[in-house]
């Protein structure tokens, strides 16, 4: 028993004694016993004495007990008032010790809390990021320096603003709804009203019993990647001479105004215009005339063209003017006559070069919509059909297209249905082109060309049979074969070499959108047991950004197997950057228009730095295609560009030769490492 225990009963012994005492002497006065009076009073005394020293003990007990508690309550306030530190004030009985124990631990998680919380607080404001999350409402619940810097807010007033005031959606259709955790573009509105362009992300989080859910918002500004990218896209529509649509641009415009006549039933003419010869100017006046000529020829066709049309420049002095629209074909024949001989008048007028009169002269071959084709691959070859008529007929004229004419119509059906026995003759080759390591000089992979060995024609390229096969289901068997055919070389070279290097396979719109395309991807590895981390599939960018939701799903579920992804030819397309990074994408290729120009064009060389940059920032690796000098190599390098492909390495390959070159770089003697100093 304790102490005190102890004390608390000889007191309550003390108080019972004492009452005892004073009934009994209480007792023996009423009973009469013959008990003299003064006993009687000095026992009844010293009874209520006892009785009184034993109250008093109890009080000090009851009071010496409660202490304890009312220190512990007070410790306890102090603790939920945020004191985490001074001493605690309990005594030392073994009661307030477990007391001391639970309350310093409590202490403990709390400074621990704490200085997580402060640890978050430090390092939002650290981050280059600005960070919002928003609550209920879609109020502001908290900010962090760079969101107030973005906004030119400070961090107080932007607490309790609505996000719906900051945001501007971009709204674009590229970016698909599965892909809601992953990057997307829009704009925050500053405090003046201007927008900020932002790439930001979104992630829900919630409270920790699930009640309330809050969005977290994390921006980075893209204004300058938004600038370069415009540069980009101008640069890659643009024909750099003459500032007018280049050639994918013109297609691009005319897919447009042929879907808008189809919507509203109206009739559109293709003129294409080819200068007659140019290479005569060229050659007696030199490149530099030429160029000159052309610029005036192009400034003198947009004086006469009406401004709802569209001029574009094909290929060297060939030009094409898409004109309408008209409700009917009458019209569309007499706008097309009209404009055609005006933009024969104005061009043939003689113009200075050099001091020497130059007349130039043009001839023009027309097409018609809906008559002679309802899309720009018939339209364009009907129109060039009739061009030539014109140049028969001597140049300076135009010519409509009419069936007679059409010789390459037949001839592409042949083409076709040659293409269609080409897989039972075997005619089908692939070839290799290696990429090399800039930095070392090493080969780093491969990509595989299809071509078509044709007999009586020698080789056919892809670009003369690839667009034939995607207009048939053809394509999908060329896939299925070059993927298959890849693996089989693949297995070949693993003979000679323990681990070739990785190889790129071109991958078609039609493929992606097959049903099975992933079956067959998976049984392509399996029936030649190699594992798809050897191999990475390129896709161009406006492959990607059709149908974006199923893409995505189709490519992440690529990745998954393990195969590599890349973007090919970067900048010829129409999608953003941060629109590329809702694909898995770990490697962009930069087309090559742009490579090729590097070391003579300083805009060419400022975009490809940057998208160096850019893809680099994005985690992206970047091959440069289309490397054909040695200049272009060592600016390649300056820009720490990882790999580069093209034809200074030579010609692409055949399964053996690029073989033959794995075994000698096994064996230490790399055939081009000396280009890359
Ligand atoms: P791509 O994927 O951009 O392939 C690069 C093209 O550039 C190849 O043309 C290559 O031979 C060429 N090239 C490489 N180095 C240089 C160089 O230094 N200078 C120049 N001027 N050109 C260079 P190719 O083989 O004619 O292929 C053209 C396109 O056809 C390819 O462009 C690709 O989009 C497509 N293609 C090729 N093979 C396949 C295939 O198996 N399936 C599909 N769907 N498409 C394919
Ligand atoms: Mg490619
Ligand atoms: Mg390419």
């Amino acid at each position: 028993m304790s102490e005190a225990r102890h004390t608390l009963f000889s007191a309550v012994l003390l108080v019972s004694a004492g009452i005892v005492g004073v009934l009994s002497a209480a007792l023996a006065a009423t009973s009469n016993a013959l008990v003299p009076r003064v006993v009687l009073w000095s026992l009844i005394a010293s009874g209520v004495a006892v009785a009184a020293v034993g109250l008093v003990s109890i009080w000090r007990y009851m009071n010496a007990s409660r202490a304890p508690l009312a220190r512990a309550i007070d410790a306890l306030n102090r603790t939920a008032q945020g004191d985490l530190d001074s001493d605690l004030a309990l005594d030392d009985s073994p009661d307030s010790s477990e007391l001391r124990t639970a309350l310093e631990s409590v202490r403990g998680s709390l400074r621990e809390s704490e200085v997580s919380r402060d640890y978050l607080d430090r390092l939002l404001t650290s981050m280059s990021e600005a960070i919002l999350v928003v609550g209920s409402e879609q109020r502001i619940e908290r900010a962090n320096n760079a969101a107030a810097a973005m906004l030119d807010y400070d961090i107080d007033s932007l607490l309790g603003a609505s996000m719906n005031d900051i945001l501007v959606d971009s709204g674009d259709r590229r970016f698909g709804d599965g892909a809601a955790m992953r990057p997307r573009e829009g704009a925050f509105r500053r405090r003046d009203g201007t927008l900020t362009h932002v790439s930001y992300t979104v992630t829900s989080v919630r409270s920790d019993d699930g009640s309330e859910q809050s969005l977290l918002y994390a921006a980075q500004n893209i204004d300058d990647r938004k600038k370069v990218e415009q540069r980009i896209r101008y640069l890659a529509r643009t024909d750099s001479l003459t500032k007018i649509a280049n050639r994918m641009q013109f297609q691009h415009l005319m897919q447009q105004a042929i879907a808008r006549a189809k919507r509203r039933r109206q009739y559109l003419a293709l003129l294409y215009l080819d200068v007659d010869r140019f290479k005569d100017i060229n050659d007696t006046f030199g490149h530099a005339a030429g160029d000159t000529s052309l610029e005036m020829f192009v400034r003198r066709i947009l004086d006469v063209i009406p401004e709802s049309s569209v001029a574009g420049r094909l290929a060297g002095d060939e030009f094409a003017i898409l004109l309408g629209p008209a409700e009917d074909t009458d019209r569309i024949i007499e706008q097309a006559t009209n404009i055609g001989a005006k933009v024969l008048r104005a061009v043939g007028k003689p113009f200075e070069v050099q001091s020497e009169e130059i007349f130039m002269t043009t001839s023009i071959g027309v097409a018609l919509y809906p008559r002679d084709g309802d899309n720009v691959v018939d339209l364009l070859r009907r129109a060039d059909a009739a061009l030539y008529q014109s140049k028969k007929a001597g140049g300076n004229c135009l010519e409509f297209y009419s069936q007679h004419m059409d010789s390459s119509a037949e001839e592409r059906l042949t083409l076709k249905n040659k293409l269609r026995r080409a897989f039972e003759r075997n005619e089908l080759r692939l070839h290799y082109q290696p990429k090399y390591a800039v930095s070392t000089g090493r080969i780093a992979g491969a990509e595989a060309l299809v071509r078509w060995d044709l007999p009586n024609r020698g080789l056919v390229f892809p670009a003369d049979f690839i667009p034939l096969a995607e207009e048939t289901n053809l394509i999908l068997q060329i896939g299925d074969w070059v993927l298959n055919r890849v693996c089989a070389d693949y297995r070949d070279w693993q003979r000679s070499v323990p681990s070739p290097c990785r190889v790129s396979v071109n991958l078609s719109l039609r493929q992606l959108q097959q049903q099975k395309f992933l079956e067959g991807v998976r049984n392509a590895f399996r029936t030649h047991g190699i594992s798809p981390t050897c191999f990475e599939l390129e896709i161009t960018e406006t492959t990607l950004m059709e149908d974006t939701d199923r893409t995505i799903r189709i490519l992440d579920a690529l990745y998954g197997m393990g195969l590599h992804l890349a973007i090919d030819d970067f900048g010829t397309g129409y999608s953003s950057l941060s629109a590329l990074q809702q694909f898995p994408i770990s490697t962009l290729k930069i087309d090559q228009s742009f490579v090729r120009d590097v070391s003579i064009d300083r805009d060419n060389a400022a975009i490809v730095k940057t998208i160096i940059q850019m893809a680099h920032s994005l985690g992206l690796e970047v091959v440069a295609e289309g490397v054909e000098s040695q200049e272009q190599l060592a600016f390649l390098k300056t820009q720490r560009c990882d790999y580069a492909q093209g034809h200074l390495f030579g010609d692409p390959m055949t399964s053996d030769e690029f073989c033959a070159l794995l075994i000698a770089e096994a064996g230490g003697s790399g055939r081009y490492q000396a280009l890359f100093g």
